[in-house]
Order: C-alpha cells, then structure tokens, then sequence
C-alpha cells in the first residue's frame, strides 16, 4: 500500500488538446477543462512538482492543414498558437479553484503569457505553482510530445505522463480491433522499431537518449493522473529496461 506520498517529486504531464473537446472532436469544453483542472489540484496537493504541455489537436494540426496545400511552417504556427488558447484555458480553469499558475510561452507574447525561460520554469515549480508550457517547442516541424521531452530534460523532470484516451499502449488499435493486446512495459527501442503509435519518434528519441521514462495512461478515468503519480502499475511503462 502507499502512504499517500507521490512516487515522483517533479512530473512532465503530456495531455493531448482532443481531451479538452469533452465528447466532441473540436474545441474546448468548459466542463471537461474544469473537472481536469480539478484532478491537476488534487494531485498538486499531493506535494508534487507539476508541469503541463497541453497539446492543440481539438483546434488546429499543422501536418493536417498542409496535405491540404497550405504552407506547413505556417500551418503549424498555427497549431503551436492553438496550445497557447489550451494552455489559457486550462490556466483559468486551474485559478478559479485557486492553484496558482504560470503559462510559458515559447513564442514571445509578453501580454498573454511570460516567455520561456528555463530558469523561471524551475523556480516557478520550487515554489508550488503549476507551470504550463505553452507554444509548443516555438519550431515547426516538431510536436506537443517532444516539448513535453525537451521540457522535461530542460526541467530535470523524473518522468512523463502521457495522458491519452487508452488505457496504455496496443499492438494494435483497442478501438478497431478486439484481440489488441496491451503492454505492461516497453522499451524505447521496442516502440520506435514497432512503430507504435505513441509518441513520435523525436519524442520517444530524446527520452531514450536521457533515459527518462515515460507512462501512457487512460486520462478518461476519473482519478488515474493521481494513481499513476502515487506510483500505482497502470498503463505502458516505456523506459530503458524492465522494472
Ligand atoms: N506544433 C509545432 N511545433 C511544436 C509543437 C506543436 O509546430 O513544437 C504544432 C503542430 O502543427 C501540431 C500542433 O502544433 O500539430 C498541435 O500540437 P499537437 O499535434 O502535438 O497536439 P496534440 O495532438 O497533442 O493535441
């Protein structure tokens, strides 16, 4: 049993933006951001130090816009942009229930957001706020997934969850396919040689080469962000080797 004091001391939360559409596939849900933002308190309570990248998907994909001909450069400014809506979202969300926030943006927007700064970032976490990392890397060509990597190196963060809508990772899609089965644990290599769509391979890359590990967890259920910080087996666990 766990005495209720969280596994990790300072955690990288990778939340995807399709969770903010609630049962919808576009926008943001004002009632899914809350009850989120609810579940962040409690494991902020926890004593942990918390950071979050959240994704832009439930507004804008660059890589979707430019099959459809427009400029990808372009097209995934547009994206990073939609993470700073998300991140704002969340932000209010997380305010009213009265955690005490920061959202870092990697695109200079001084009226909206403070910029990114490594060392704010660390001192923002030493003293109990929750920072969000907004604007994706600030690059294109890259995604949520290897700002949530990148900012964790960047952070000295233990580990990374990544929040998604299944319980962990398949050898094939659960939603599709019946006899998927999941795994318990992976290594890096084994997920970027399967070409298991979990991360992209610059995400799963950069955690591979600094040995941080990551958990893929169900987000949709109620409680799991906090179980899976107390240090309870849910999930795909992907690291280096075996537990
Ligand atoms: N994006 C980008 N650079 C980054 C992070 C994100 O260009 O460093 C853009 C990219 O177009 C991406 C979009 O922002 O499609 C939204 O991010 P992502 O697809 O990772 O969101 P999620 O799938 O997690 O909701």
């Amino acid at each position: 049993m766990n005495n209720g004091a969280p596994k990790y001391k300072r955690i990288i939360l990778k939340v995807t933006g399709e969770v903010f559409a609630g049962t919808g596939n576009f926008g943001i849900d004002g009632k899914t951001v809350k009850a989120f933002a609810q579940e962040i308190k409690e494991v902020k309570d926890l004593g942990c130090e918390l950071a979050l990248v959240i994704g832009g998907g439930n507004i804008f994909r660059g890589a979707v816009a430019s099959e459809i001909g427009m400029d990808r450069a372009s097209a995934d400014t547009m994206g990073m942009l939609a993470t700073v809506i998300n991140s704002l979202a969340l932000q209010d969300a997380l305010e009213k229930i009265g955690v005490s926030t920061r959202v870092l943006s990697a695109i200079e927007m001084r009226q909206v957001a403070e910029p990114y700064i490594r060392r704010r970032a660390t001192r923002h976490l030493e003293k109990g706020r929750v920072v969000i990392f907004a604007g994706g890397t600030g690059n294109p060509y890259f995604t949520t997934d290897t700002t949530a990597s990148l900012r964790a190196m960047e952070v000295g963060a233990e580990v990374i969850l990544k929040a998604t809508k299944v319980d962990g990772i398949y050898d094939a899609d659960p939603f599709k396919r019946a006899d998927a089965n999941k795994f318990e644990e992976l290594t890096y290599i084994e997920v970027l040689n399967r070409e298991l769509k979990v991360m992209d391979s610059t995400a799963i890359s950069l955690c591979m080469d600094n040995q941080l590990p990551i958990i893929v967890f169900n987000i949709m259920e109620k409680g799991n962000i906090k179980r899976v910080v107390l240090g309870e087996s849910i999930g795909t666990l992907v690291s280096g080797g075996k537990r």
